[in-house]
């Protein structure tokens, strides 16, 4: 017997990366899934987003497992995408138990003083807004039934600030926010709402130059100077990138009955980077 057998759900940014590992988590533990990615043009990242052809990768990882998964290409910008996503599984799997909002971008990057308009919102309207449509979209049904989980996708840097990433920490320290609140307003439905915070996974999301050259600490960095900065990222002995994996089972608990009575609260799987002490790399002397 799976840990989610016969649940229903919907993941956002489920064709690669977190969200497929999510997916193929979820599967193995008996559930079945609608699976939301492949958005319309995003313009303020320097990596592409997902294509149908991951999402059709991703659906058959899930199906390997004898479950069934059904794709939907939309934006998180979207409501009506995500209402759709919804209808969806209502009509052909019969209900929503849980929701995995997952889907993010990690933006050019740029000092606060130089950021632009577009550099913010793109990011806030997927990181964070995109979030709060995924919920606005599950809850009703879930209301009705009276019963439901929803885990939603921070980061550290919800936790932390990250310098030229104004954007994108503000965005996710958003979502802690906005996962307080649904739980909330939803604990009394019997429906519960977590956050997982990642820390350093080993996804496309990191592999673009500038995020090379940040990690390395210079222009011309490489993928191997991003494997390294991990291994100085957490407290565990011997750890790199972590895989999307270690990610998706703590997903998995939050969505389980294991985790009935936990509610409210956000997770980090950092392999204990927010126990380190933080000292001013480069203090600037008078
Ligand atoms: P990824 O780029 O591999 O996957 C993100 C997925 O989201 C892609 O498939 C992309 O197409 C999709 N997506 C982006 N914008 C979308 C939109 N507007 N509508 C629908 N789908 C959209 O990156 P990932 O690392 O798997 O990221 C998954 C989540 O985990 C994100 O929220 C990210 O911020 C978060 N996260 C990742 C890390 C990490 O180290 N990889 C750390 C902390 C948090």
């Amino acid at each position: 017997m799976g840990r989610v057998n016969g649940k229903v759900g919907l993941i956002t940014g489920a064709a690669r990366g977190l969200g497929a590992a999510h997916a193929e988590a979820l599967a193995r533990e008996g559930a079945d899934v609608v699976l939301f990615d492949a958005p319309s043009a995003v313009s303020t990242t320097d990596y592409a987003m997902s294509t149908r052809e991951d999402l059709d990768r991703s659906a058959a990882a899930v199906e390997q497992h004898d479950r069934r998964a059904i794709v939907v290409e939309g934006d998180v910008r979207s409501q009506s995408d995500l209402n759709g996503a919804v209808d969806r599984a209502l009509s052909e799997l019969g209900k929503v138990d849980f929701l995995v909002a997952n889907a993010g971008i990690w933006g050019q990057l740029a000092p606060i003083t130089e950021m632009t308009e577009e550099q913010w919102h793109e990011t806030v309207d997927i990181n964070l807004t995109g979030e709060w449509r995924a919920i606005k979209a599950v809850a009703p049904h879930m209301i009705d039934r009276q019963q439901g989980s929803i885990v939603l996708i921070s980061s550290i840097s919800g936790l932390e600030g990250q310098a030229l990433s104004a954007n994108y920490s503000s965005a996710k320290h958003g979502v802690i926010g906005l996962m307080r609140s649904a739980a909330l307003e939803l604990g009394p439905h019997n429906i519960r709402c977590n956050a997982v915070c990642p820390g350093f996974i080993d996804t496309p999301i990191h592999h673009w130059q500038a995020a090379y050259d940040l990690l390395a600490g210079h222009p011309g960095g490489t993928r191997e100077d991003r494997d390294n900065a991990a291994r100085f990222y957490g407290i565990l002995r011997a750890r790199g990138p972590l895989s999307p994996a270690h990610v998706s089972n703590s997903v998995l608990f939050l969505l389980s009955d294991e985790s009935s009575e936990i509610t409210g609260h956000e997770l980090p799987v950092d392999s204990g980077h927010m126990v380190l002490p933080h000292f001013n790399p480069a203090p600037v002397d008078a």
